[in-house]
């Protein structure tokens, strides 16, 4: 869905008109009348975004504003205003209450449609970062999942909607911005700095300028701005478009929020469009204003700050689903897949590859003599041993309880009979401590680790290189039981051994 919207305006013209403008661009449009009418809605539609009149017959935009933060303090659904002509005093003041953006009428149609575009765009994509309301949950919050690491509270995010209940938060509260970095890029250096001088003051806070032929200072920094402002010179939009588009393709430059300074006589409107739909998050029409600017800038800068924490919270949610707590190793769900991809690969290449199986000797005698917490100490210890020893390109997962996976690729029998070797005595080589004796001294067990080999293919086997890319591949099964099967054999020849499969799968 493209987005919901709701349209505000007590006349009914204005609603029809609007709504006749949007639902053809996809949206699902809901109409209301007054602010009350956007409570409930707030609660039934739930809305992405709110298009109101400035003026309702109980309120205006900015009330709408405070009373939509008062009902669900954690949605913050943005606000955009149409205005009559005359009717909007106070720009800095309509923005300082969380107004998103105010428009003035006779809209620009095209105009309109970017800016709403943009501001939905800055939702949190992806259906596990919205908590709304699940359609096989019948209309009920779903809760919230049980897998969200727990953060530190931080009263500042908190106050901005941090999305602690609510992921899929919408607009940052207006409020106590973070410090962040701040840059302004504009054709000519002169520019940049003149403007720097006002946005710096009305901030509080250095702002770096640059002239667009310095654009590489920002693309390449180490730390790049988390808020860019780029000036578009209306006639000839083309460089700083071009700029738009490379941050946005940069890896490092990417998630900073770009505010766009369409200036000039003709074509301001165009090339905000243009901007706004190459990925600014926000436009500022008009001339070069640095109290709007600024309120506009920490708008984003609270943005920003909060999708930044939510894409970390993600993104360590999906290392803690492939990393072992314990050991910090990669688990079974990481290790399998990737052996299906080197599988996959030697497919390709011709390369050979080897997998092991290796486990602990005796270890249950540990957990037994010593207690479970000495056993955990020693399975640490061990695949620290094990990590240590082998080069960082190949990978090794704990898969199950001291039973560790090894994946070799581009390596042959004789490399990978001198790694497990190599991994044996990194085990084998001291005791590991185990907790204190009664009488004080430091208690230590002798570990061994036994292990199995198979290489895939085996050496002169050209038949195996055809197997097919099948993401289910076959060969992973069949090439773990061989490991399998090596490692009783070691097992059974006393432990403390390598053994390596007579033939691949
Ligand atoms: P073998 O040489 O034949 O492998 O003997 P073993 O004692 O190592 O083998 P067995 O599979 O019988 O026992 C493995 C033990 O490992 C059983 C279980 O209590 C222990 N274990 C598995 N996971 C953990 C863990 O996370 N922490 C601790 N402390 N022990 C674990
Ligand atoms: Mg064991
Ligand atoms: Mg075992």
């Amino acid at each position: 869905m493209q987005g919901r919207l709701l349209i505000l305006d007590a006349v009914s013209t204005n609603r029809i008109v609007l709504t006749a403008l949007l639902e053809p661009a996809c949206y699902t449009v809901d109409q209301g009348q007054t602010l009350a009418d956007a409570l409930v809605a707030l609660r039934i539609d739930r809305p992405d975004l709110v298009l109101t009149a400035w003026s309702l017959p109980d309120g205006s935009a900015m009330d709408l504003r405070a009373a939509l933060d008062a009902e669900d303090p954690d949605r913050l659904v943005p606000v955009v205003a149409i205005a009559r002509p005359g009717e909007l005093t106070d720009r800095r003041a309509a923005l300082r209450a969380g107004l998103t953006d105010l428009l003035v009428h006779p809209l620009d149609e095209t105009m309109l449609q970017a800016r709403l575009r943009a501001i939905l765009r800055a939702r949190p994509a992806g259906p596990a970062l919205d908590l709304g309301p699940d359609p096989d949950n019948h209309g009920r919050p779903p809760d919230p999942p049980r897998t969200w690491p727990e953060t530190a509270p931080d009263t500042s995010a908190r106050a901005a909607g941090a999305p602690h209940a609510a992921p899929g938060f919408a607009e940052p509260r207006p409020g106590f911005a973070r410090p962040g970095r701040v840059a302004i890029l504009a054709d000519e250096p002169e520019t940049a700095h003149a403007w720097c001088q006002g946005l710096s003051a009305q901030l509080n806070q250095p702002v770096s300028g640059f002239g667009m032929m310095q654009r590489g200072q920002v693309l390449n920094a180490v730390h790049p701005p988390d808020v860019v402002v780029l000036a578009l010179t209306a006639d000839r939009p083309g460089p700083a478009l071009r700029c738009l588009a490379d941050l946005r393709a940069g890896p490092s430059t990417r998630h900073m929020a770009v505010i766009a300074l369409p200036r000039g006589r003709d074509g301001v409107a165009s090339a905000a469009v243009q901007a706004l739909d190459m990925g600014a998050d926000d436009v500022m029409p008009g001339p070069f204003e640095p109290g709007e600017l600024a309120l506009r800038v920490q708008a984003q800068l609270r943005r920003k700050h909060l999708s930044d924490r939510l894409r970390n919270t993600v993104r360590d949610g999906l290392r803690a689903a492939l990393i072992d707590p314990m050991t910090g190793l990669y688990n079974r769900r990481y290790a399998l897949p990737h052996l299906a991809h080197v599988i996959r690969q030697s497919a390709r290449t011709g390369r050979s590859f080897a997998v092991m199986m290796a486990d602990l000797d005796h270890f249950k005698r540990i957990n037994d003599q010593h207690g479970h917490l000495a056993g955990d100490a020693v399975l640490t210890e061990a695949a620290g041993r094990l990590r240590a020893a082998l080069d960082p390109q190949h990978v090794l997962a704990r898969i199950g309880g001291e039973e560790f996976l090894v994946v070799l690729r581009d390596t042959d029998a004789p490399t990978a009979r001198a790694v497990a070797d190599a991994l044996r005595r990194a085990v084998d080589a001291r005791p590991f401590p185990v907790g204190d004796a009664p009488d004080g001294q430091l208690r230590k067990e002798a570990v061994t680790v036994s292990i199995g080999v198979a290489i895939c293919p085996p050496a002169g086997d050209p038949d195996v290189y055809g197997f097919p890319d099948d993401p289910d591949e076959p060969r992973l099964a069949a090439l773990l039981q061989q490991a399998d099967r090596a490692l009783y054999t070691s097992k059974n020849a006393g432990r403390n051994t390598v053994t390596i499969a007579r033939s691949a799968a």
